[in-house]
This record gives structure tokens, C-alpha cells and sequence, in this order.
């Protein structure tokens, strides 16, 4: 529904402090453009508050009108549930900013905020929040499904680190969930989080962690994948926790063909890195061997480029009991049927530790069993190979699906509606979310996400 005349404005214009941009204004087209440009939609309205105040006006403004509000951060939701057709898009980017008191060790983090905000922050008190890999991620939509990062064998989950939120719920007040105040909301914002109200501040514990890191990929052509596995598989098993790995294969980019690699982040002594990755980096006649001495924020930039908005992109994921050998070279026959024009491939990051280590029933996150987070991505320029590229992605899902284990990352689930949310939360939790989302959003003011509605049981 589009918002009718300017005296509708008015209503959210007395009270609201912040930015308005609508259709005819000409930053319309800007402000309305998400991370993955699959997704084109036309909010009836954008608005950008500067606080609380704005984001209560805001919100009472689109129930008062009827609209359907999308919330966004860092617009990096990959099926874009940050931004609707003719509904309000509340756009946090005005609320930007992380506060650290290095005395207790926290951040407080507005609600808008990107990673770089509070990798920066932190680390200019030689402490860490573990966050993802890509600094123009938004903090909001990351934290509130769960947050896989580099530091996650070390330091676990972003929520693992979370020790508080203030949000506005749908019926408009300010209201804060921590393990003591609201702890089964919080319980449920550790996963589930995008369904129960507008988060304008996070709190978070930070860790001491000195600025400099092992980190670097090596690649071989693709023809020795299972040695390379082989090696990863080993670095899962014997390496220390603060050994981060991942695996993978993919085509694109470079004219070399397909490859195979091992990416890793060491982030105890030099000498340490050097002896744990000696077997690795023994494998002679790579392509390439990136490994070296790197400041920790200079890791998080490297892929910011890469991954730069603007292009199309389908991704899939599980999490998986182990990776066999079948399934290695089922993954090598997938990376050859890639569209032309597209790039895409395979990856497999390492599980387990202290993502394990917190109990799977303390937080509504679910698939802390898993042995590895596996995920299949392509990316392309060129609408005319949006269908081939859709398609590889599904193929992509389905080889890794007789390997999967109980639960699913929702941060990287593109399908929406349907029994969706019950197959990432699984049956339990998916019930004790329901509750949940009865008692804080009866009406599913919040439905732009992978939805718990609070009528389906
Ligand atoms: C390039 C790229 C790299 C990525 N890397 C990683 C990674 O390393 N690790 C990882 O775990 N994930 C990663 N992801 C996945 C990422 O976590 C999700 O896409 C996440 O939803 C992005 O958060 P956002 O704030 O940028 O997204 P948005 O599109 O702004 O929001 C995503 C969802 O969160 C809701 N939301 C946003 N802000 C708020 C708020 N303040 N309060 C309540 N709800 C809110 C939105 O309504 C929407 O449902 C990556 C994604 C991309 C595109």
C-alpha cells in the first residue's frame, strides 16, 4: 500500500527526527538499493531515525498506516527481508557507532552499526568481539542469527559474546533482555532475533587479543582436492583452538580453472602457526601460499572488496556430521557444471570448540553439534544467467543434503515462508519460539525475516 497524501506524513513527522526519503525524492533509488541486486523492491517510504524517539515514532507510524515494516542494518540479508514492496523500510544507518569500556571489557553498539565499527573500536583497546568476515556486514542482522566468524573455534559465536540488547517491540516500548532481565526474550534473540523487535543497542563481553594473526590461503588445482581435504581434516583434528580453517573449491576469477584450498587464521605465537601449518604448506606446487604474519582488522578487509554490493548471488548451506571422500568429489563435479560468467564454488569452515561448548539448548541458535558449516555460493553480473545460476545453487543444496545434520544457519537461508523456520530451529525450539513470538509480536508486526508466526503452532 503506497502512503497516501502528505497529511498521512504529518502524522510521523511530528516526532521523528531523523530522514525520510520517499519515491519521488532523488536519493530514492539509493536508499532503497540492498547488498544482493537480485532484489529489487519499491518501499512506500525510507526512513533513517537518529535514536529510540525516532525508531517508536517510526514503527507507530507504519501500524497506524497498515504498512509492512522491513528493518535494516547492513542490508546484507541475501534474500532481502531488510526491504519490502510498498511498505516502510526503518533503515538503522544513522545509528551507527561502538563505545568501549575497557575496564570491564565491553562494547555498547548501536543498532546500525557495521563489523568495522566494533573490530575497530575494540581493537583499539587490544581487545576482540568475534564477528564475520566482511566489515560492511551490519552488526543487527549478523548478531541475531548468530554470527560465524574467523575467531569461532577460540571465542565461539557473536551471541556467545552478547550480554545484552535494548530493543523497541511492536508495541513501542523501549524494553532491555539480558540473562536477567527478559531472559527467555534473550534466549530467543540469540538466534531467532530478527522476529521479536528493532534492536537499537547491543551489548557485547570483548576479549584481550593481541593485533596479529597467521593468516593466508594456499590452492592447488582442484585435481588434488582430496589430498587438500585430507590436510584440512587433520589441521580440524590436531590444531589448537585458536586454528581457525576452512576448506574449499571454486572456479571464477583467475583464469587458472578450478582450485582447491585451505584458508587459515592462526592467532597464537608465530612460532605455534608455523609449526601447526607446516603439514599443510608442505604440499608442493601450489599456486598459490598467501600464509603470513597479517593485523587482525587487515584480515577482516581483504574479502570487503570482493564482496563488494552491487552483484547477484544465491547461497546455500548446511551444517554436515564429517566430510567424506564421496562427498568431496561430488562438491569437484559441481564446481565444473558452474555457469560461464559466474563464480562460484564450496566451503567447508571448521565447527566445534567453543561454538560447542555452549549448550545447544541456551540459545535459540541451533546446530552447535555440527562438525562443519558447509556452504555453497555463486555470484554473477549478468541477469541473463539468473535462472542457470538459481539452479546451481539448488544442485549445490542437494549434494550436501543427505550429509546434513539437525538445524540450519538463518543467516544464510534464501528460501522464506512455509515450514522454513521449523527446519532451522527443529521441532522443540521451534514451539518455544512460538510462544515467544505470541507473547512479544502477537500480530507479526515483525514478518520480514525467516518467520516464527505466532498463529502457526
Ligand atoms: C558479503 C556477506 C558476507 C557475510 N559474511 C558473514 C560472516 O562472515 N559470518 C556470518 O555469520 N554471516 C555472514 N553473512 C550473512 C549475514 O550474517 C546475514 O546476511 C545478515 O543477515 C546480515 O546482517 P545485516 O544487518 O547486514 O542485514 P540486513 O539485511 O540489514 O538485515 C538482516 C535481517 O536482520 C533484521 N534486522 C536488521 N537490523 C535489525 C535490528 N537492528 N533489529 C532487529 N532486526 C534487524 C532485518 O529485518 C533482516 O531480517 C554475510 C553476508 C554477506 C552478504
Amino acid at each position: 500500500m503506497a502512503v497516501r497524501p502528505s497529511d498521512d506524513l504529518g502524522k510521523l513527522t511530528d516526532g521523528f527526527s531523523g530522514e525520510i526519503v520517499r519515491p519521488d525524492d532523488p536519493g530514492y533509488d539509493a536508499a532503497r538499493a540492498v547488498w544482493n541486486s537480485m532484489i529489487d523492491r519499491r518501499p512506500a517510504l525510507i526512513v533513517r531515525p537518529t535514536g529510540n524517539d525516532d525508531v517508536v515514532a517510526a514503527l507507530r507510524f507504519a501500524r497506524e498506516q497498515e504498512l509492512i515494516v522491513a528493518v535494516r542494518c547492513g542490508g546484507h540479508s541475501i534474500p532481502g527481508l531488510s526491504t519490502c514492496d510498498d511498505g516502510i523500510v526503518i533503515d538503522l544507518s544513522r545509528m551507527r557507532g561502538a563505545d568501549v569500556d575497557p575496564e570491564r571489557r565491553t562494547a555498547s553498539v548501536r543498532g546500525g552499526s557495521l563489523l568495522a565499527e566494533l573490530d575497530d573500536a575494540a581493537q583499539a583497546h587490544g581487545l576482540v568481539c568475534p564477528v564475520g568476515v566482511v566489515s560492511h556486514t551490519g552488526v543487527a542482522g549478523l548478531t541475531l542469527g548468530g554470527g560465524m566468524g574467523r575467531l569461532q573455534r577460540q571465542l565461539g559465536l557473536t551471541i556467545d559474546s552478547l550480554l545484552a540488547v535494548e530493543l523497541v517491540t511492536a508495541d513501542g516500548r523501549v524494553v532491555r533482555a539480558s540473562e536477567d532481565e527478559n531472559p527467555e526474550l534473550f534466549w530467543g534473540m540469540r538466534g531467532a532475533g530478527a522476529n521479536f523487535g528493532i534492536v537499537t543497542s547491543f551489548e557485547f563481553q570483548l576479549h584481550p587479543f593481541e593485533g596479529l594473526v597467521t593468516y593466508g590461503t594456499v590452492t592447488h588445482p582442484i585435481e588434488r582436492a582430496q589430498e587438500l581435504a585430507e590436510r584440512f581434516r587433520e589441521l580440524v583434528e590436531d590444531g589448537p583452538d585458536e586454528l581457525w580453517t576452512s576448506f574449499g573449491m571454486a572456479v571464477g576469477g583467475a583464469a587458472r580453472g578450478p582450485t582447491a584450498s585451505v584458508s587459515v587464521l592462526h592467532s597464537g605465537s608465530s612460532a605455534d602457526a608455523e609449526r601447526d601449518l607446516a603439514g599443510l604448506r608442505a604440499l608442493e606446487d601450489p599456486f598459490e601460499d598467501s600464509i603470513e604474519s597479517k593485523q587482525y582488522l587487515a584480515s577482516q578487509r581483504l574479502f570487503d572488496a570482493p564482496m563488494e554490493w552491487g552483484q547477484r548471488f544465491s547461497m546455500k548451506s548446511s551444517f554436515i556430521a564429517s566430510l567424506p571422500d564421496a562427498l568431496v568429489g561430488d562438491w569437484a563435479d559441481q564446481v565444473s557444471r558452474v555457469p560461464n560468467g559466474a563464480e562460484g564454488g564450496f566451503s567447508v569452515w571448521a565447527w566445534g570448540r567453543a561454538i560447542a561448548a555452549v549448550s545447544e539448548e541456551d540459545t535459540a541458535f541451533t546446530g552447535r553439534g555440527a562438525a562443519f558449516w558447509a556452504g555453497a555460493e555463486i555470484a554473477w553480473n549478468d541477469d541473463a544467467l539468473d535462472d542457470a545460476c538459481r539452479s546451481w545453487a539448488r544442485a549445490a543444496a542437494d549434494t550436501a543434503a543427505p550429509h546434513a545434520t539437525v538445524g540450519r544457519y538463518v543467516n544464510d537461508v534464501t528460501e522464506v515462508g512455509g515450514d522454513v523456520a521449523r527446519t532451522i530451529y527443529g521441532d522443540a525450539k521451534y514451539e518455544r519460539l512460538v510462544a515467544l513470538k505470541r507473547e512479544w509480536d502477537p500480530e507479526n508486526v515483525f514478518r520480514l525475516n525467516q518467520n516464527i508466526a505466532p498463529w502457526r503452532s
